[in-house]
């Protein structure tokens, strides 16, 4: 028997869940999305969901940016997710993915009063790339303006353009891609965002260079800066400044902390994974698997009486 998933309003098992093929958004790419990882702690017999609050607010935010609702709460997504991962009794890592789209069968870009519909649902997940150091390219398509396509929202129809990015990455031999903005700047991976080491410090691009405003990022600033005593810079990164960094990582709910080794078959630093990327990886691993006391509050335990340490609410 496959998994439950949920649907509008109810659990079904996730392979009696399917769509029409008018389905607008199959069409258009009308959907908003996220993708969130909850982590199985052995020891604790407890899985975690990261930041699940987080991550749901950003769905309505992306959702709302496109006119759609995502006809719950963000607790009560919260809730729905937790009964899910518990009824179908997870205890493994698993990625999960809420997804809202325009349900309508109908033809024509016209999306207003089109039926919104939800699911989510969960698949197992371990490792997305490579955690050994990866190689990357610059890609030749452009991450699209702000003002096309909405960065800032997780919409289906953008990741059209990621895929593009992605597929020549990998048939060209590498393992991810970067992408520019349509100004030249550095923006992010295909479903990454980029942090350079330079000087000790740490150097992102900022939110209005056409990224996502990763969840992952986030936490990688405030950890780096209070775990490490690392500053983060937000500014405009240029595409030469890819050449000179120290270090290079990548970050990402699927991705976790990827460390860069080679961009455009260039080494990165000296062509082995940093210090700084290995400490930021072992510190968000240890925090995602709610192995850090102080960052417990990120871990929405799942399992109900699992471990009694753990009461912590997502935030
Ligand atoms: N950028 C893009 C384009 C992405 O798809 C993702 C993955 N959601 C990210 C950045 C990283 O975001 P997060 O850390 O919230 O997963």
């Amino acid at each position: 028997m496959t998994d439950l998933a949920y649907h509008d309003g109810t659990l079904r098992p996730l392979d009696q869940i399917t769509v029409g093929i008018r389905t607008h958004a199959l069409h258009y790419g009308t959907g908003v999305f996220e993708g969130i990882r909850a982590y199985w702690n052995a020891e604790a017999e407890q899985l975690y969901a990261f930041r699940l609050a987080d991550h749901y607010a950003r769905l309505c935010a992306s959702a709302k940016v496109y006119g759609m609702q995502a006809s719950l709460s963000v607790e009560e997504l919260c809730d729905v997710t937790i009964d899910l991962l518990a009824r179908n009794e997870v205890r493994e890592d698993v990625y999960i993915r809420p997804l809202v789209f325009k349900s309508s069968e109908t033809m024509g870009l016209w999306s207003r009063g089109l039926t919104d519909s939800l699911v989510i649902y969960h698949v197992p997940l371990g490792a997305y790339i490579s955690e050994s150091g990866i190689r990357c390219c610059v890609s030749s398509w452009r991450r699209p303006d702000g003002n096309f396509v909405p960065a800032r929202a997780k919409i289906s129809g953008i990741y059209a353009g990621m895929a593009l990015a992605r597929r020549e990455a990998l048939e060209a031999g590498f393992d991810e891609a970067l992408t520019l903005t349509t100004h030249g700047k550095v923006s992010e991976g295909s479903g990454e965002n980029i942090f350079l080491v330079i000087d000790g410090k740490l150097v992102t691009p900022p939110p209005g260079d056409d990224l996502l405003a990763g969840i992952t990022r986030a936490s990688l600033i405030e950890l780096a800066d209070a775990e490490l005593g690392l500053r983060t810079v937000e500014r405009s990164v240029n595409r030469s400044e890819l050449l000179v960094a120290d270090e290079v990582f990548l970050c990402g709910t699927a991705a976790e902390v990827t460390p860069v080794v080679e961009i455009d078959r260039r080494p990165v630093g000296d062509g082995e994974i940093g210090p700084v990327a290995t400490a930021m990886r072992e510190l968000y691993m240890r925090v995602v698997r709610g192995t850090h006391d102080d960052y417990l509050d990120w871990c929405r335990p799942i399992h109900q009486g699992a471990h009694p340490a753990v009461t912590a609410a997502d935030r």
